[in-house]
């Protein structure tokens, strides 16, 4: 099972996870399932890691 990473979409705020080997750390961008944006992890309003 692939480990999950939450995190704060920076335009609306709302959080949604995302897969650690996908997009934690990477040149990758993640989309906001609420308002479809696009951002990468640096550039996330909060991000948890889980253990
Ligand atoms: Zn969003």
């Amino acid at each position: 099972m692939s480990r999950i990473f939450w995190v704060a979409c920076p335009k609306c705020k709302k959080k949604f996870y995302a897969a650690v080997d996908d997009y934690r750390h990477k040149d990758r961008k993640m989309m906001c399932p609420f308002c479809q944006a696009r951002f990468l992890d640096e550039e996330a309003d909060e991000i948890v890691d889980s253990d």
